[in-house]
């Protein structure tokens, strides 16, 4: 059953009072709020395990090791990866982004290779792509999409050439809430022999994922945005891939043996993990992955889709109101919106600010997607994104506060 009031409980913070007011926290596409178990599970283990992973005979350091690599099987079996060598743990989405941009890049980029990405990409996307393309001598290319926020697919097919050794795309766009058709992506991608990362920060907090059914080659995602520790990410790479790639960083952890004239590299996954891993956040990721588990992902993705689609449908009512994107049913819990008022839109800053005394907590700018900013023809835009634990009434709050902040327009 899914509780919505047991589940509050487990989040101390939602409690809280902002100026006064009841929180109403809708900037999960940011971040997300922390179950007890997941701080408790960090809690506990610096306070009664705390040691060095992999490294140590004794007691202490074999049983931290042990939770460390049971987090590792317990994202494998979240997104059903093959093996555990599958699973590399990174700091979050960017680094895992840059794991994969430099590492593909020094074994597989020659100059006038073409990577491709899209119109809506995060930065974090878009810049490490750009950075090793200046370094090879690469060219970026860009998948358009419609005015509504969807990818062109016959624009994608005809920019696919001899020279792309790679297409980046993300799952779901974190402005736009556009679930994109990776699956589809994946499979033309495939059948011109070319890799596939999606980017997953905003789809694994929201929906099942499956990364063999998908079929990507390479998918990354952040703990902080599923309800697990800041400072932990995944990324996932079919091992076929990862055997053939260099290792990113040099140090401890990644080495079989080192002699000041050579070093052999550690098997997977340790070959891309150098140094001490975060495994206090690992654990702590994995208690959080087991905690949406118990929820169910399917029904965790039913309550946001109903919960987006009251959403869309409310702030609808509004005078002046425009919403980007959202023009299928399919899109995912993340809104942006700007509100018209004499003629032009009351700025983002303003409206989130004003939200803000409210109690509401929403996001303003560019949301780290400028290009697709420039797309939109705006600067940026206010972006309410929902969690598994938002409900109808903070829905509610928002547009109630919406209006009472335009009024003073
Ligand atoms: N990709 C997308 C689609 C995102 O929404 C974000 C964060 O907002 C990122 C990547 C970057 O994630 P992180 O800052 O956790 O590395």
């Amino acid at each position: 059953m899914y509780s919505i009031h047991d589940i509050r409980n487990d989040f101390p913070i939602l409690s809280r009072e902002v100026y006064g007011h009841p929180l109403v926290y809708l900037d999960n596409g940011a971040t997300t709020q922390k179950p007890r178990c997941v701080v408790e599970a960090m809690v506990d283990e610096y306070y009664n395990v705390n040691a060095n992973v992999h490294r140590g005979v004794h007691f202490l350091s074999q049983r931290a090791t042990d939770l460390h690599e049971a987090s590792r099987e317990t994202v494998r079996a979240f997104v059903n990866a093959r093996s555990t060598s599958e699973i590399l743990f990174t700091r979050g989405t960017t680094e895992s982004i840059n794991l994969l941009a430099f590492t593909f890049g020094e074994a597989f980029i020659h100059e006038g290779d073409e990577i491709l990405i899209s119109t809506m990409e995060h930065h974090s996307n878009i810049v490490p792509w750009q950075m090793m393309c200046q370094r090879k001598g690469a060219v970026l290319k860009v998948i358009p999409m419609t005015d509504e926020g969807e990818l062109l697919m016959d624009a994608y097919e005809a920019l696919l050439t001899e020279r792309t050794r790679l297409v980046c795309c993300t799952h779901v766009s974190n402005v736009l809430g556009t679930v994109n058709p990776v699956k589809e992506i994946i499979r033309i991608a495939h059948q011109h022999d070319i890799p596939v990362l999606i980017d997953g920060a905003q789809s694994v907090p929201h929906m099942p994922v499956d990364v063999q059914d998908l079929d990507c080659d390479f998918f990354a995602f952040s703990g902080h945005k599923v309800y697990g520790p800041t400072g932990v990410g995944v990324l996932y790479g079919k091992e076929a891939w990862l055997d053939r790639l260099p290792p990113y960083q040099g140090g401890g952890e990644m080495i079989k043996n080192v002699t000041f004239e050579h070093t052999t590299y550690n098997d997977l996954p340790y070959k891309f993990e150098a140094g001490t891993p975060d495994y206090v956040a690992t654990h702590a990721l994995a208690t959080a992955l087991d905690y949406v588990s118990a929820l169910g992902m399917d029904n965790i993705f039913r309550h946001e889709q109903q919960l987006t689609r009251y959403a869309v449908e409310q702030l609808r009512t509004i005078d002046g109101m425009t919403i980007f994107g959202h023009t299928r049913d399919t899109a995912d819990a993340v809104i942006s919106f700007l509100v018209r008022k004499d003629g032009h839109y009351i700025h983002h800053l303003d409206l989130g600010t004003l939200l803000d005394r409210l109690g509401i907590a929403v996001r303003t700018g560019h949301h780290c997607a400028e290009p697709l900013m420039h797309r939109l023809g705006i600067e940026g835009t206010v972006r309410a994104s929902f969690g598994l634990y938002n409900t109808t009434a903070e829905v509610d709050a928002l547009v109630a506060g919406i209006r009472r902040v335009v009024q003073m327009f």
